[in-house]
């Protein structure tokens, strides 16, 4: 059975990981991008099943409780969670599966997926990442603060990672990716 490959994007919120996988998948539509379990609200436009299985708390500690989770953490006052089910299934099938989530989850695949590809995406500026959170225009300024003060701690974690990023340029930083996941085989 030909097994597949296991990445990983983190980055501080706001940074761009959405916007980047949209094109990558785009770009390369074989590539499996997980979708993730979580407590948050649905935000304007964000579709069940979708962007994200939108459950209740109680549904979210059931999943722990039965291990059905490959991961999980607590992200600004949320929980989010990859189903082992889902990433197991695809990397079974040969798939490249990619997941995008935050720090805590980040690190606890590097314990149980120690050969998963880990990227970490960086802002050029911490005032640029601001920008961008609020030209978002999607969340509350309580959470906006929650997510850099959030953005601090994981910037300060960037060097655990494999590899960083700064998304300055998203077409370099699209060819960067690309370069790192399509390695030429052969000399
Ligand atoms: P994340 O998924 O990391 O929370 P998003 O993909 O939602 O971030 O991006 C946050 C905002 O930043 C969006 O408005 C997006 O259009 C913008 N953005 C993403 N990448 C860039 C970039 N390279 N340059 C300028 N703006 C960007
Ligand atoms: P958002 O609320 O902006 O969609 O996501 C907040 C943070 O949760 C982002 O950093 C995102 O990468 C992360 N996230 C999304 N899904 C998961 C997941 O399944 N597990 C973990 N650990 N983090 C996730």
């Amino acid at each position: 059975m030909e097994i597949g490959k296991l990445i990983v994007l983190t980055g501080p919120s706001g940074v761009g990981k959405g916007t980047l996988l949209r094109a990558l998948r785009r770009r390369h539509p074989e590539l499996y991008v997980s979708i993730s379990v979580t407590t948050r609200t649905p935000r304007e436009g964000e579709v069940n099943g979708k962007h994200y299985y939108f459950i209740d708390r109680k549904q979210f500690d059931n999943l722990v409780a039965a291990g059905d989770l490959l991961e999980w953490a607590e992200f600004a006052g949320n929980c989010y969670g990859t189903l082992k089910s889902q990433v197991e299934s695809h990397i079974n099938k040969g798939d490249w599966v990619i997941l995008e989530i935050e720090l805590e989850g980040a690190r606890q695949i590097k314990q149980t997926f120690p050969e998963a590809l880990r990227i970490f995406i960086l802002p050029p500026t911490f005032d640029e990442l601001e920008k961008r959170i609020r030209a978002r225009g999607q969340d509350t300024e309580e959470a906006i603060f929650r997510r850099l003060e959030r953005a601090k701690e994981e910037i300060a974690a960037a060097g655990e990672f494999d590899l960083q990023i700064v998304n300055d340029d998203l077409e370099g930083t699209l060819e960067h990716i690309e370069g790192a996941l399509f390695v030429p085989v052969g000399c």
